[in-house]
């Protein structure tokens, strides 16, 4: 019989974790008797170095239930590298994993419809929004521009899915092969190959708390995604390199005409135009590969993705 576990990355929740783990074990008993899965089928809520009473709340549900499990990092790590923690732990003995956010804003009644996918002989199912209702319209506008753009520079996404999925035990080993310290695990996926499937489902509104996502911290993943996922930025700087070498030729031609006619006082607003121009480009051309530089630096040094303070299992 195959094992289930649904992992459940957690930062700061103590909002809401009493409500949301009892209704995920509940469902997930549900999925168990229907679906015969294992009954040692279970729920791994990894603390994300949480500074409220996060911990806490996981010992006493870890108390009342042991198949509640817990993994606290020493630390906040961030939220990709709690899912990879949780997969880490649980694919020692889990068939079935299932990442879903600690707020219940992805639908967890479907991850019935993701098992029954599964056993079908999918070994990564989707969980997708069919609406972004529930998003300010702010956000919607900027993933929705995030998503295209990716798309543009070569990147293969579902678009509308984030973390909430099933793999197979397969998928999720071949996943936590790939060793990168700078992780974008959404556009990592898609590569494994693999049968997928997609479920769709309402995002709905946060129950309790706030948002782990405040817009810098947002900024900074999408910027991770791009970054970690493709080089296309480091070739735009070539192209628009050439680009400005193919505009001086012309400029050469005109200032020399220019020159010839006799006109030779005026162009102190162009010069400061393109002096401007050329140097804001040339430092954000220099950003953008020392960005790169930057993460080369991180993969080279090999650091821990996260460490473990301690785990209730
Ligand atoms: N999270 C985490 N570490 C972080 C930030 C967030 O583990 O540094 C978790 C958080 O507890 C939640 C999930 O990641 O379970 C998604 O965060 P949130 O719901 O705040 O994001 P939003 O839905 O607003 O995008
Ligand atoms: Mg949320």
């Amino acid at each position: 019989m195959e094992k289930l576990t649904i992992i459940v990355p957690a930062y700061n929740e103590m909002a809401v974790l009493e409500t949301s783990i009892p209704r995920l074990w509940t469902i997930e008993q549900q999925v168990v008797h229907t679906n015969h899965l294992d009954e040692q089928s279970d729920i791994l809520i990894v603390d994300d170095g949480s500074t409220d009473t996060t911990w806490a709340i996981i010992q006493q549900l870890h108390q009342q239930n042991p198949l509640v499990r817990g993994l606290r990092f020493s630390r906040n790590f961030g939220h990709q590298a709690a899912l990879i923690a949780g997969m880490t732990a649980a694919i020692q003995t889990a068939d079935l994993m299932v990442t879903i956010d600690a707020d219940l804003q992805d639908d967890p009644e479907k991850i019935a419809d993701m098992v029954i996918l599964a056993q079908r002989g999918a070994d990564i199912v989707y969980g997708v929004r069919n609406n972004r209702d529930s998003d300010s319209w702010f956000k919607r506008t900027t993933a929705q521009t995030f998503y295209g753009l990716l798309k543009k520079l070569g990147v293969d996404l579902v678009p509308n899915h984030a973390d909430f999925r099933l793999l197979s035990k397969r998928a999720g080993q071949a996943f936590l092969t790939y060793s990168e310290r700078n992780v974008f695990i959404r556009g990592l996926i898609p590569r494994l190959g693999f049968p997928t499937a997609k479920v769709y489902y309402k995002r709905t509104p946060r129950m309790a708390g706030k948002s782990k996502y405040p817009l810098p911290k947002m900024l900074a993943f999408a910027w991770d995604g791009i970054t970690s996922l493709t080089i296309a930025p480091v070739r735009l700087i070539l192209i628009l390199g050439t680009l400005a070498c193919l505009l001086s030729a012309g400029m050469l031609i005109y200032s020399v005409a220019v020159h010839l006619l006799g006109l030779t006082v005026h162009g102190w607003s162009s010069l400061m135009v393109s002096l401007w121009f050329m140097g804001g480009l040339q430092m954000i051309s220099l950003g953008v590969i020392g960005e790169y530089i930057g993460k080369l630096t991180t993969e080279v040094k090999h650091r821990p993705r996260y460490t473990i303070r301690s785990r209730l299992d």
